[in-house]
């Protein structure tokens, strides 16, 4: 019984009752309130284990969320840990085609910082349209399935990358679109090997028809060598006409040697002599012969040589005839007057691409020297389109061309290991790149 019950049910007390009454009530008002008390302890103490009860629990609870919210914090790192470290470029976009997010990857490979991409249209950043100008659910649906597209791409510092694009819808996981995840590679090396692998196959067909052609010219021209020399037995020792008849073996001999080399350089493993040439000399001899055709032209040629270590291996006729044929297109580009500079300079090269192309030269200091002969004109340069066919066999846009000088060339190129690049733009010149390795003193000694 509570204090307040018991005062609710005391009597009333009547001023005469007698005193025994009042103590006994007033005793038994005591024990109610002792009863009372117990019971409040007991009360109190099952309130204090309860209190005890549920901070043990909380303090649980506590620890359980904050482990949940760990794991979600490492899975959440994971997976952009995931996104950040994929080699592939990846865009979100949201169903706007309006970008929320980019990898690093994605920056690096677009060259941007992700403060100018994000909320940018998709669109706008490629000046393409990559996603529809117009995105409605309804023609979001063609990227159910991974839609694929390329494009070439021109950074803001001017570099030209050509990218594959791959969209897929992004959805919740109640199955709602939520946006677009694009993903963007960078393909222009692949491209280029594509290229590179087309230009072999139709230099092995363009290889088997020279060796027929080879072996027709080359019975006739047996034929030749043998009646001279028997006509150069016939005439006496100091006739004049022995002179005449030495230009046709040594005419018969240079062909040749051309048909040799042309079959040389077709077959897929080439042997060809590995002449040590100083290439400073070597572009002289070059030029001096190349003068000839500038002539009419009121071309100029100038040199500009900076190499310091020049010497290469290679074989000296064959070299010959790529830069016979590079100085003769560049004299050819210049329509009324200009020049062509030839200029060299060593690059001591760390550069990645560099080092994994030319990695068998590579020096004990993993250190790799390579010249670089350049030849510039100012002729009238070339459209992208035409850039992209030149290296083609028979590729020509002029109408005496054979189309076949840059072919050669770049065979040669090839395989002497070496690499070469053009830049051109029309009307401003067209700029070949060569590049070897060069030799180390000891290889030259
Ligand atoms: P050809 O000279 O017989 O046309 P090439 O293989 O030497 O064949 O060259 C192929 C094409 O490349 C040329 O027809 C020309 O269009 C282009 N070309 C080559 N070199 C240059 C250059 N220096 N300037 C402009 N165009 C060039
Ligand atoms: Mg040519």
């Amino acid at each position: 019984m509570s204090l307040e019950d018991y005062f609710e049910a005391l009597p009333e007390l009547a001023p005469d009752e007698d005193e025994s009454v009042n103590l006994r009530l007033l005793r038994q008002g005591f024990e109610a309130f002792n009863q009372a008390t117990l019971k409040l302890q007991t009360y109190y103490r099952g309130l204090e284990t309860k209190v005890d009860e549920l901070n043990h629990e909380l303090a649980q609870k506590n620890k359980e969320l904050e482990t949940n919210l760990q794991e979600k914090e490492r899975v959440k790192n994971y997976l952009s840990n995931i996104l950040e470290s994929s080699a592939i470029g990846i865009i979100v976009t949201d169903l706007d085609g309006i970008i929320t997010s980019v990898n690093q990857t994605g920056l690096t490979l677009l060259a941007e910082s992700s403060e100018a991409l994000s909320g940018q249209r998709l669109n706008d950043i490629f000046h393409a349209q990559i996603l529809p100008w117009d995105p409605t659910l309804e023609n979001l649906k063609v990227y159910e399935k991974v839609k694929e597209q390329e494009l070439d791409f021109q950074r803001k510092n001017g570099s030209k990358i050509q990218l594959l694009f791959s969209i897929s819808l992004m959805y919740s996981e109640f199955g709602d679109i939520l946006g677009l995840i694009v993903n963007v590679q960078d393909i222009t090396e692949l491209k280029k090997l594509e290229a590179q692998a087309e230009r072999k196959n139709r230099f092995t067909v363009m290889g088997e028809m020279a060796a027929t052609i080879a072996h027709e010219i080359r019975n006739p021209l047996g034929s030749i060598e043998l009646f001279a020399s028997l006509l150069k037995k016939d005439l006496p020792a100091d006739s004049s006409k022995q002179a005449l008849l030495s230009h046709i073996t040594s005419a018969i001999h240079s062909m040749n040697h051309i048909i040799s080399n042309i079959l040389e350089y077709t077959k897929p493993h080439l042997a060809f002599t590995k002449d040590i040439i100083e290439i400073h000399q070597f572009l002289y001899d070059v030029l001096d012969v190349s003068q000839y055709l500038a002539k009419p032209n009121h071309v100029q040629i100038c040199e500009k040589f900076e190499a310091i270590e020049t010497y290469v291996a290679g074989d000296k006729e064959l070299l010959k005839q790529v830069f016979f044929n590079l100085m003769n297109n560049a004299v050819q580009a210049i329509l009324e007057s200009g020049s062509v500079t030839v200029s060299t300079r060593n690059i001591h090269a760390n550069n990645e691409k560099l080092l994994r192309r030319f990695r068998e030269f590579l020096g004990p200091a993993e250190s790799l020297h390579l010249i670089e002969i350049r030849i510039q004109d100012t002729g009238l340069g070339m459209s992208p389109e035409v850039k992209k066919k030149i290296f083609d066999p028979f590729f020509t846009t002029k109408e005496r061309g054979t189309g076949l000088g840059l072919a050669i060339v770049h065979n040669i190129v090839e395989a002497h290991n070496a690499l070469i690049d053009v830049e051109s733009e029309v009307d401003q010149g067209t700029q070949f790149t060569l590049l070897f390795p060069v030799l180390s003193e000891n290889d030259v000694t």
